[in-house]
């Protein structure tokens, strides 16, 4: 579900369109169903089309919709298009931002039988003037449509409060997964697509630690492209090769998240409570991962896999030479680091002399997880007179 994306002010009415095929029935001045076109404008166009379809095609397709729509509607006296969605319970597979990549399945699926039923939820007339989503609707209704979904929008509205408006009742499709939406604020009333991604997994992913110290997976899909995720949300979502995923864009962030994981045009609910033990690729220590899609690191503190930014702050507050992160995983790959100090005994470090103030010196070698502030410690080396016996003293007193 992608709310976040649309902005509404609060009283706003919106209908909810769930991923099928949208598309614009004309109706001639006489009443009668005249033709059809597929796609949507943000401002709803009516000689707006995404899809340009052969005649043979087009008279295919048309020859289902004819089957599935009412024929005729009461308004005569100019032209008329109803704005609606042909649903079905099964969501092809193909790669790319959804709807739109799904429209040439779609159509294959309608002109071949595939079963489907026609949702409306706007309508615009050269003989009528209908506006605001009470009159539309009620048009829609008296004509035969099934109506889409439809809420307003209350003052606090997220995903969730959208989610749950979206009880059994009032929303007859299989999944929550949402295409688009119409839009109606001061009797206006335009589109806005969820822009969903589908990405077909064409690899078993291997889990590695980026530069933070988090475990990532990439996943490749059928184009070649490479997208990378949590791997706590790779193992939460069962991806594995063959299997298909939707997911989500945070526009600002452009972070990715994983609505649903499938085989086939099935949308197969994963079963909750996921777990399982991850070894690090570092340390070699098990943890756990998959419960949600939150980020994941190995729990032991003193796993060199999330000790890059401290390497970096050492080296850096010592006025040493930094290293890249590629450098520093061959190091810990190779073992030749097994705590962070090693590094100063390493080339090109090794021959350097260090002098620095002993809090500067402390603030360098401690990693940031258990002293993250400089001033605490300026503060306990001034209290021990900048001695590092003193210093040594109550270090051993603290460990005993
Ligand atoms: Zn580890």
């Amino acid at each position: 579900m992608k709310f976040a994306k649309t902005f509404c002010r609060p009283s706003a009415s919106i209908e909810v369109i769930p991923i099928g095929l949208p598309v614009r029935l004309q109706y001639n001045e006489h009443g009668l169903l005249q033709s059809f076109s597929i796609g949507f404008s943000a401002d709803l166009d009516p000689m707006f089309s995404v899809v340009t379809l052969n005649s043979e095609a087009y008279n295919k397709v048309f020859n289902r919709i004819k089957m599935i729509v009412p024929n005729t509607i009461s308004v005569t006296g100019g032209t008329t298009w109803v704005y609606g969605v042909f649903y079905t319970d099964s969501i092809p597979c193909d790669e790319g931002i959804v709807p739109r990549s799904l429209f040439d399945s779609y159509v294959d699926d309608i002109s071949n039988g595939g079963i489907y039923q026609f949702y409306a939820g706007y309508v615009h007339s050269l003989a009528a003037l209908y506006r605001g989503p009470l009159v539309i609707r009620n048009f829609l209704s008296t004509n035969n449509f099934n109506l889409l979904p439809h809420v307003i929008v209350p003052l606090t509205m997220s995903d969730d409060t959208l989610q749950q408006m979206m009880n059994p009742g009032s929303y007859p499709f299989k999944y929550s997964f949402i295409g688009g939406f119409f839009i109606f604020e001061d009797l206006n009333c335009r589109y806005d697509e969820t822009n969903l991604l589908q990405l077909n997994v064409t690899k078993d992913v291997k889990p590695y630690v980026d530069v933070d110290g988090y475990l990532k997976g990439d996943i490749i899909t059928d184009s070649g492209r490479s997208y990378t995720f949590n791997y706590s949300a790779i193992l939460h979502h069962q991806v594995t090769k063959g299997c298909t995923l939707l997911v989500e864009r945070d526009d600002e962030s452009s972070a990715l998240s994983i609505l649903a994981t499938r085989v086939g045009k099935t949308v197969e609910k994963v079963p909750e409570n996921i777990s399982q033990e991850i070894k690090c690729p570092v340390c070699g220590k098990l943890y756990r991962g998959g419960d949600s899609d939150a980020p994941i690191q190995c729990d032991d503190p003193h796993c060199l896999s999330h000790g890059y930014q401290d390497a970096v702050k050492m080296l850096t507050t010592f006025k040493l030479p930094t290293l890249s992160y590629n450098s520093y995983k061959a190091l810990v790959d190779a073992k030749k680091i097994v705590c962070l100090t090693d590094l100063i005994d390493l080339p090109p470090c090794q021959d350097v002399e260090i002098k620095a103030p002993l809090a500067t010196a402390m603030y360098s070698v401690i990693p940031s997880y258990i002293v993250p502030d400089f001033a605490l410690l300026e503060k306990f080396a001034n209290k021990c007179n900048n001695k590092v016996e003193t210093v040594a003293y109550y270090l051993r007193i603290l460990c005993i």
